[in-house]
């Protein structure tokens, strides 16, 4: 099954299953080399793809993505990939996944961000087909484990949270949590009115992505906003992982959703864009965000805002720092 797409909606699932004979859960390993061939992986040159099932019948894709001149912990694995194309179509859960290596450490702690993650399923190519190309999409052979069978002992958000605390994929109000209003940027914007000025675009945009974060072990949301070269945004929400190393910047998410969109968009078309963060946050994106940002789109006119609630008000001042 070939698709150059990282989203397949419900009813091209359906009309997919019907035409090939598959089972919606078969079409999940058949898609995995589609997957594969959308990784951008410039130094390993290792190919990773990975295909997961909505709960909305919808199937996302996700691929490794790797940036050379910078350290490797900058790179997207491709469940990070996955998962954040997920969170950015609105899906809420995903509870199977076919992937084309066995997940590494780092992903299985990512994915243990997801409320009921030991019941996802995972089906590992490489392992099914023994590392052998299988001619009929629709082998037998191919079988989903739970990731708790791949992670039998896991630490992750049950160790630290309180369980009403909302995971990954889960709706997230932090404007409600940490008295941010949506409607107040840098004092003088106001994100809930038709914004036309491209520049406080991004910066609404960037509120709403840090709004939406999944921050809870160090309270630190933030959100990036990209503009590419004909004005659309692509944003990127903060995700945290319980045990820190494997979460995953919001600049990166931020050009998740660009690739996932763009599919062969070059970085050199995104021409902005603006990261808001917490003032005086424990966890900084600011220097990190340049860092990846300036190395792929040398051009890119980036701003950062940090906000603090004010103690007066229900505003949230975000100021602008200078670059
Ligand atoms: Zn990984």
């Amino acid at each position: 099954m070939e698709r150059n797409q990282f989203v397949i909606e419900a009813a091209e699932v359906e009309s997919m299953a019907k035409e090939s004979g598959l089972s919606v859960l078969q079409l999940l390993p058949s898609l995995v080399k589609s997957a594969q061939k959308l990784a951008r992986p410039p130094i390993s040159k290792y190919h990773v793809g990975a295909v997961g099932l909505g709960s909305n019948g919808w199937i996302f894709l996700g691929a490794n993505v790797e940036f050379p001149g910078l350290p490797l912990h900058h790179s997207i694995h491709a469940e990070q990939f996955l998962v954040t194309n997920a969170a950015i179509h609105g899906e809420t859960q995903l509870k199977y996944i076919a992937v084309s290596s066995a997940p590494c450490g780092h992903c299985h702690q990512f994915l243990q961000e997801i409320r009921g993650t030991s019941k996802m399923k995972i089906l590992v190519t490489s392992i099914e087909n023994g590392g052998v190309d299988h001619q009929n999409d629709d082998d037998e052979a191919f079988s989903f484990r739970p990731l708790s069978t791949f992670l039998p002992h896991r630490f992750g958000p049950d160790d630290l949270l309180e369980r009403d605390v909302p995971l990954l994929l889960e709706l997230h109000h932090n404007s409600d949590n940490h008295h941010v209003e949506n409607n107040v940027i840098n004092g003088d914007v106001n994100c809930n009115s038709d914004v036309a000025d491209h520049e406080k675009k991004s910066k609404c945009a960037a509120l709403e992505a840090a709004n939406k974060s999944h921050a809870p072990y160090n309270v630190c949301p933030s959100g990036v906003a990209l503009m590419e070269v004909e004005g659309r945004i692509y944003k990127g929400s903060y995700m945290e992982s319980a045990v820190y190393n494997p979460s995953l910047r919001p600049v990166q998410a931020a050009l998740v959703s660009y690739l996932a969109a763009s599919g062969g968009g070059g970085y050199d078309r995104i021409i902005a864009g603006a990261l808001v963060e917490k003032e005086g946050a424990v966890v900084v994106q600011d220097g990190t965000a340049r860092l990846l940002l300036f190395s792929v789109s040398p051009r890119c006119d980036f701003q950062v805002f940090h906000c603090r609630a004010s103690s007066s008000s229900s505003s949230y001042n975000c100021k602008r720092l200078s670059t």
